[in-house]
């Protein structure tokens, strides 16, 4: 197979390895899309810097071209997601059976191999078949919709109750956009009036500036009563203690995203309104949920206007968004085809 792997930041190159089942219980697919979003981008620009040599890619689908004997979801030409998180087998939780909870989860294009292959050999319980009424495109935002599935379920959130999301990129939007889809009323927040823009194409009624109005405005949309809770998306130049304001006494904040950067925060605020913290930062159990989500069209992609670009031209598409970003600038997210 041919792999694409960054040496040293901005340097990216291919490499030919074997690619052949080790077991009848794997497969082996052809890559046909990859997601770029921040987690390529930080890896190429090694910000941080991952342990190079590093092969990015953490979201992508493709066709299995090849299916052990013993294998029973997939077969020669099923289209697949492939699962960005895998757990690790050998952890306290694994060996109890409770894998949903690994507490070293391998994440492809973190801290394990990324996607960024022409082709994937992996045990068949790493793939998802993806049924026709759901795009290679809305695919690869499975990982993507199952983490947001995964940050609805610690809110436990009543019908109608507003939630503050910070941060409008790919996250963020995703998941108010499932907030809605569960009957609540986000509130999305960002300093990025493009994103927002999108996002109100996307569906989402209430979208909010951090500007100096922002609390009063919150304060408006929620009837004085504040967020029953609120969610941080990491990497979006937005404070970490400015949910403390929005959020209600006794409320949850939950800070996710696929990555944290070095942060700190004054936390009186979150302490003297007994506020809840936690974080998500991967999900391996609500991906057929995900699945199930995207066939239903609940969440709405196609305002993100996505950008599809030749993997031959990968280097040149990653330094014209290490450009950007190193200005300052959000950078949207794209998608590699693998094929071209
Ligand atoms: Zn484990």
């Amino acid at each position: 197979m041919k792999i694409w792997k960054i040496l040293s930041p901005k340097v990216l190159t291919t490499e030919e390895r074997p690619d052949n089942l080790t077991s009848d219980t794997q497969a082996k697919v052809k890559v046909t899309q990859l997601l770029l979003s921040g987690t390529e981008l930080r890896a190429f620009t090694g910000n941080p810097k991952p342990k190079y040599p590093f092969i990015p890619g953490r979201f992508a689908v493709g066709v299995v071209g090849e299916a052990g004997s013993a294998c029973v979801k997939v077969e020669k030409n099923t289209r697949v997601f492939i699962h960005d998180s895998i757990p690790c087998g050998e952890c306290e939780r694994c060996l109890t059976g409770d894998s949903d909870s690994c507490r070293n989860m391998q994440i492809a294009g973190v801290n394990a191999e990324g996607y960024m292959r022409d082709f994937v050999v992996t045990e068949e319980e790493n793939l998802s078949p993806l049924p026709p009424g759901v795009s290679d495109t809305e695919a690869l935002f499975t990982g993507i919709v199952a983490t947001g599935e995964a940050v609805i379920d610690l809110l436990h959130i009543s019908k109608g109750s507003h939630i503050a999301v910070f941060g409008a990129g790919e996250l963020g939007n995703i998941i108010a956009q499932l907030l809605i889809y569960h009957q609540a009323v986000p509130i999305l927040i960002d300093n990025d009036e493009e994103r927002l823009r999108i996002a109100a194409q996307c569906g989402i009624y209430y979208t909010v500036k951090t500007d100096e109005h922002m609390l009063e405005t919150v304060e408006r949309i929620t009837g004085g009563r504040l967020t029953a809770a609120s969610v941080h998306c990491s990497y979006n130049n937005i404070s970490p203690a400015i949910p403390f304001d929005t959020t209600a006494p006794g409320g949850m904040v939950v800070y996710t995203g696929f990555g944290f950067p070095e942060t700190s925060a004054q936390i009186k605020t979150a302490l003297d309104k007994q506020l809840t913290l936690t974080s998500v930062a991967n999900d391996y159990s609500n991906i057929a949920t995900a699945i199930n989500v995207l066939l239903n069209k609940a969440v709405n992609i196609a305002p993100l206007h996505l950008q599809i670009k030749p993997v031959s031209e990968a280097q040149s598409v990653l330094g014209a968004a290490a450009d950007e970003a190193e200005k300052g600038n959000n950078v949207p997210v794209s998608v590699l085809n693998m094929l071209a």
